[in-house]
């Protein structure tokens, strides 16, 4: 076994297991799913679980729900009264991802919204504690530009795949418009005041931004 791999699995296993829930979810997204490498999975679920359990949010927003993985990490951490509200574009996905939702501990305080992001955002509520930006990679500065003053001070905003296996370093192909969004949410975010910023190395990349 390679190195990289045999680390990965020291890690887990030294790391909380994943719930009943969350492995059925996963098992089930590879299954019956396409591009199930989306899937947030085992360790980043993890991560995203310990984050939300210290900020305690009361509203936390995911732009990307897929099937519904992420958006049940970051649930564990909401405030008794608190709720989630997770955006997918795709109509297909409802039905599996409502499926696992209604199973979980949080149902009463998760929020589906099926919908383009862009337009979605603006009706849900201000003073959001926890943002998970992890959909279309061409838009994430527009994402950012949407929930940023709708943010509580002190708000977190983690945005996924930043680093998009590795093509940030390279010289880009003139139609990558994916990488292009990347770049464009990367430089962006590093010269804005409004916020303080640190890439975790985590799988591909998470960007953390905490609102001054
Ligand atoms: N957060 C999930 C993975 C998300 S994959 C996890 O970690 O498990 C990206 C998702 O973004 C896809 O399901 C896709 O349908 C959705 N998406 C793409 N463009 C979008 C848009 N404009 N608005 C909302 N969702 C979008
Ligand atoms: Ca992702």
């Amino acid at each position: 076994m390679e190195l990289n791999q045999q680390i990965e699995e020291y890690i887990l296993k030294h790391s909380v297991k994943e719930n009943k829930l969350l492995a059925e979810i996963n098992r089930q997204t590879h299954a019956k799913v396409l591009m199930p490498r989306m899937l947030s999975g085992h360790l980043q679920g993890r991560i995203l679980s310990m984050i939300s359990l210290l900020i305690k949010p009361k509203i936390i927003l995911e732009i990307g729900t897929y099937t519904g993985y992420s958006a049940l990490c970051l649930a564990e951490g909401l405030s008794p009264d608190g709720e989630l509200h997770t955006i997918d574009i795709n109509d297909e996905l409802e039905s599996f991802i409502l499926k696992y939702f209604h199973q979980s501990a949080y149902k009463n305080q998760l929020f589906l919204h099926i919908g383009d992001a862009l337009d979605v955002i603006p009706r849900l509520p201000n003073n959001i504690d926890l943002v998970f930006i992890d959909a279309d990679k061409r838009f994430y500065l527009n994402y950012y530009q949407r929930v940023i003053d709708k943010m509580k001070p002190g708000g977190l905003i983690l945005a996924d795949n930043v680093l998009w296996g590795g093509k940030v370093i390279n010289p880009i192909e003139d139609n990558d418009e994916y990488t292009k969004g990347i770049l464009t949410f990367n430089d962006f975010v590093q010269k804005d005041k409004r916020v303080e910023n640190v890439i975790l190395p985590v799988r591909d990349g998470i960007m953390m931004l905490r609102k001054v």
